[in-house]
């Protein structure tokens, strides 16, 4: 197809007229879609109902060490939840907790335990002037709120194919101090797809950090949502390479099986140092007495082992899996060559990054609004809702059927088009 940006303006000003005019049809058909939530749909749910049969009153709620998981105690995971967990996260047991249902809580104390009592020791970051965090964009939104919150400053760094620029990254940390950690989405990065590539994670793990008590905050959220058997991203094992690296404490991960089980429902896992950990026992301790071991115990029972949670999650990819390809031929046919937008097919993960023409985000999500698709607000994947170019653009292909999908993409490219071709007669 020929460039947007090669035609002129009569040209352009007929494909204009084109293009409301299919535009009006479209909106005259009252559509209802929605590409914006990143959630499980109602199948992929339905697929799992049965480890709800895995325990009932008759069962036996005694871990293999002979726990009872009704009563108090086990502050930080059954060692079955933690070998499960170990397993999703590449990573060994003694170096994971097993916290409660969401791994976003796990971040949020996180950060606020280094607020008001500091990271191993080092003064709380509440106490000091300025406390700063890299956040790779475009990402995911929910991150930037939890930094928002505690008032500290969020600096932008561009995401490129093998992850964060990490030329930015390491100068950064290097000669500010008042930096003290970054968000990352190694694996099938939310929005882009994206997986940190092997040297990206070994410059991860040599960083020289001014402050003593930076921290990586790797959140390995889709470490084993593949959307093809055969063509798998590797991720290398960040704790491990700080190790080697000699930066033991420098990151915490996170994972959860929220979009393995129940997304309302699964079990979350913090996996980091010995140092850290321990550090984190300390303020458990006085949290809680302990998380939902039934639910743990549950998780175990129902998928066994690791090759049960593959075998699972091949389940949700053929699920999964139609969604993303509909979405990326519609892309394809109808906006390959316009030099209108961009984006990458990933392979794994929940989402698609479109990239829109600089300027040209807001009003497309407004032109699908008008249309009846709804889609996650511009701006969203950046820190304080703010995209400094009006371009990225998440879609999220998880909750429709593959047909509604089809139909959603093919009316996003008509407002994709649409504005663009607005723009460019300006
Ligand atoms: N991390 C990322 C990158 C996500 O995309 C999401 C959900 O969309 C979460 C964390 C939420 O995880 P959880 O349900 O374990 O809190």
């Amino acid at each position: 197809m020929k460039s947007l940006k090669d035609m002129g303006k009569d040209e352009l000003t007929q494909l204009k007229a084109e293009l409301e005019k299919s535009f009006e049809d479209a909106k005259g058909k009252g559509l209802k879609l929605d590409m914006s939530r990143g959630k499980p749909s109602v199948s992929q749910l339905d697929m799992v109902m049965d480890i709800m049969d895995t325990l009932n009153s008759s069962s036996k709620l005694l871990t293999e060490g002979g726990v009872d998981c009704r009563n108090y105690g086990v502050l930080d995971g059954i060692p079955e939840a933690k070998k499960l967990m170990a397993d999703i996260m590449e990573v060994s047991p003694d170096q994971v907790i097993v916290n409660g249902n969401a791994s976003l809580n796990i971040m949020y104390d996180t950060v606020a335990r280094s607020m008001t009592h500091g990271v191993l020791g080092s003064t709380p970051w509440a106490k000091l002037d300025k406390v700063k965090f890299l956040c790779p964009v475009p990402g995911y939104d929910r991150h930037f709120a939890i930094t928002e919150l505690f008032g500290i400053e969020m600096i932008n760094v561009p995401m490129t194919v093998n992850g964060p620029d990490m030329d930015m990254v390491e100068e950064l940390v290097t000669k500010d101090e008042s930096i003290k950690g970054i968000w990352c989405v190694p694996k099938y990065s939310n929005p882009q797809g994206i997986t940190y590539s092997d040297e990206t994670v070994k410059r991860f793990a040599r960083l020289k950090p001014a402050a003593k008590d930076f921290r990586i905050f790797w959140d390995n959220a889709y470490a084993i949502h593949h959307l093809y058997d055969n063509d798998q991203a590797t991720l290398l094992d960040i704790i491990g390479e700080c190790e080697k690296a000699g930066n033991p404490d420098m990151v915490y991960e996170f994972a959860s099986t929220s979009k393995v089980s129940f997304a309302g429902s699964g079990i979350s896992a913090v996996a980091a140092s010995k140092a850290n950990l321990d550090y984190i026992r300390k303020f458990m301790t006085i949290q809680t007495i302990g998380h939902d071991k039934i639910n743990q115990l549950r998780h175990v029972r129902y998928f066994k082992d690791i090759n049960g949670v593959m075998a699972h999650m091949k389940r949700h990819a053929d699920i999964m899996r139609p969604k993303f390809e509909a979405v990326i031929k519609v892309l394809e046919n109808e906006l390959g060559g316009l030099e209108i937008g961009s984006w990458l097919a990933p392979k794994g993960g929940y989402f698609i990054s479109f990239e829109a023409m600089n300027g040209c985000a807001k009003d497309i999500i407004a032109k699908c609004k008008e249309a009846g698709i709804v889609m996650t607000n511009a701006g969203a994947t950046y820190p304080y809702g703010k995209d400094p170019f009006d371009s990225n653009i998440r879609i999220a292909p998880s909750f429709p059927t593959p047909d509604e999908m089809q139909q959603a993409a093919v009316l996003f490219t008509l407002c994709v088009k649409l504005v663009s071709v607005n723009k460019l007669l300006k």
